[in-house]
C-alpha cells in the first residue's frame, strides 16, 4: 500500500474552509469523502458535491488522493425489496426477526450478489484515485447482521468479511488495481473467526470507543490496552502491508454533533506524536483521522492549530 496521510470529512465541513487549498498546503496527501453517519442513507444524494468528477478532477489538480468512505448499505441492498423478500435482510439475535434496516443475510446468495452487483455500479459512479473502496454496513452497534439458521456460526466481522471477499473476487472488472476494505469498527471491531480475507481486502481499523487521555500504547489505560490488543490481533491476521488505520484524533463530532461552535477534540500534542509512532512502528504506512464539524463555524472558534500540528506530525512519520 502507497504512504497515505489524510483525513475524512463531510461536504457540510467545506462550508467557510477551503479545505482543498489547506490540504495542499498542509504535505498531507489523501481525503476520505465521508457521507456521514446514521443508520442508513442514499450515499449519493448526501455525498452532495463531492460525488462529482468536478470536484474529484479538483482534488487531482491539486495534488490529492481521494476515496469515498460511506455507510453505503442503502445503496449496496435495496431495502424496499424487504416487504417481499424479508430473508433478503438479516435476523436479530431474540426471535430471529428479519430487520428491514440493516445489513443483509450473507447465506442468501441472491441477496450477497445484489450487493456485489450495486457495489461494482458504486465504484463506477465513485472511483477512488487510491483504488480502495469502503462499502461499510450500517452504522451502530448492534442489529447490523445476520443471525439466521445459516449465518449463526459466523459473527458480525465474518459476515463484513464475506461480503468484502465477494466484491473482491470481481473488483477488477472495475477497477483493476481495486482493493476493499473490511472495517473494524463498533460490531465488527473483534475481526472475523472463520473467515480469511480475501487477496484484495485490507483493514481498516477504526478505534471509535478508544481514549484520548491516554496514548493508544499506555498499559495504564485500560481501555486502550483492550483497543490495542484488538488491533494487534488483526494486524497480524491482515499484516501491516494491508492495515489502513482511521482514527479520530480530530473528529469534533465525536463530541456531539448539536454544540455550535462545535467542540474541540480532546488533542494532545504529545499523545497524538506517541500514537503515530506507535502506528508506524508497527509498520502501518496509511493513518488518516476523521475531522468532521471542522467546518468555517469551528475555524472561527477554535482556529486549525490541531489540525496543523497533526499534520505535522504525520509528515515526520511518513
Ligand atoms: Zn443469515
Ligand atoms: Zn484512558
Amino acid at each position: 500500500m502507497k504512504n497515505h496521510k489524510g483525513i475524512v470529512l463531510v461536504p457540510s465541513d467545506f462550508e467557510g474552509v477551503d479545505w482543498v487549498e489547506k490540504m495542499a498546503k498542509s504535505g498531507l496527501n489523501t481525503l476520505g469523502l465521508h457521507s456521514g453517519g446514521g443508520v442508513a442513507h442514499n450515499v449519493y444524494n448526501e455525498l452532495k458535491f463531492m460525488g462529482e468528477q468536478s470536484f474529484r478532477d479538483k482534488l487531482k489538480a491539486n495534488g490529492l488522493d481521494y476515496e469515498y468512505e460511506v455507510h453505503a448499505s442503502d445503496v449496496l441492498i435495496d431495502h424496499k425489496l424487504f416487504d417481499e423478500h424479508p430473508e433478503y435482510f438479516p435476523q436479530n439475535i431474540r426471535r430471529r426477526t428479519p430487520l428491514a434496516d440493516a445489513n443483509w443475510c450473507t447465506s442468501n446468495p441472491t441477496a450477497l450478489n445484489m450487493v456485489v452487483e450495486n457495489a461494482l455500479e458504486m465504484v463506477r459512479r465513485l472511483p477512488s484515485s487510491t483504488h480502495r473502496y469502503f462499502f461499510w454496513g450500517v452504522d451502530r452497534l448492534q442489529n447490523d447482521w445476520c443471525h439466521c439458521e445459516k449465518c449463526s456460526h459466523l459473527n458480525g466481522a465474518d459476515q463484513a468479511l464475506i461480503s468484502a471477499n465477494a466484491i473482491a473476487e470481481r473488483i477488477a472488472e472495475v477497477d483493476p488495481d481495486g482493493q476493499v476494505c473490511f472495517l473494524a469498527y463498533h460490531g465488527t471491531l473483534n475481526g472475523p473467526k472463520r473467515i480469511k480475507p480475501h487477496e484484495r481486502v485490507f483493514l481498516e481499523f477504526a478505534p471509535f470507543f478508544r481514549c484520548y487521555f491516554h496514548a493508544f500504547n499506555d498499559p495504564n489505560c485500560a481501555v486502550n490496552v483492550h483497543n490495542r490488543e484488538i488491533f494487534e490481533h488483526l494486524l497480524n491476521l491482515f499484516g501491516t502491508e494491508r492495515t489502513h488505520v482511521l482514527e479520530y484524533w480530530l473528529d469534533s463530532s465525536l463530541y456531539g454533533f448539536t454544540q455550535h461552535p462545535p467542540l474541540k477534540p480532546i488533542f494532545d500534542k504529545k499523545l497524538v506524536e506517541e500514537d503515530i509512532r506507535y502506528y508506524t512502528g508497527k509498520g502501518i504506512r496509511s493513518i488518516t483521522t476523521f475531522a468532521v464539524r471542522q467546518d468555517g463555524e469551528y475555524m472561527e472558534a477554535h482556529g486549525d492549530q490541531e489540525f496543523q500540528d497533526y499534520a505535522e506530525i504525520l509528515n515526520r512519520y511518513l
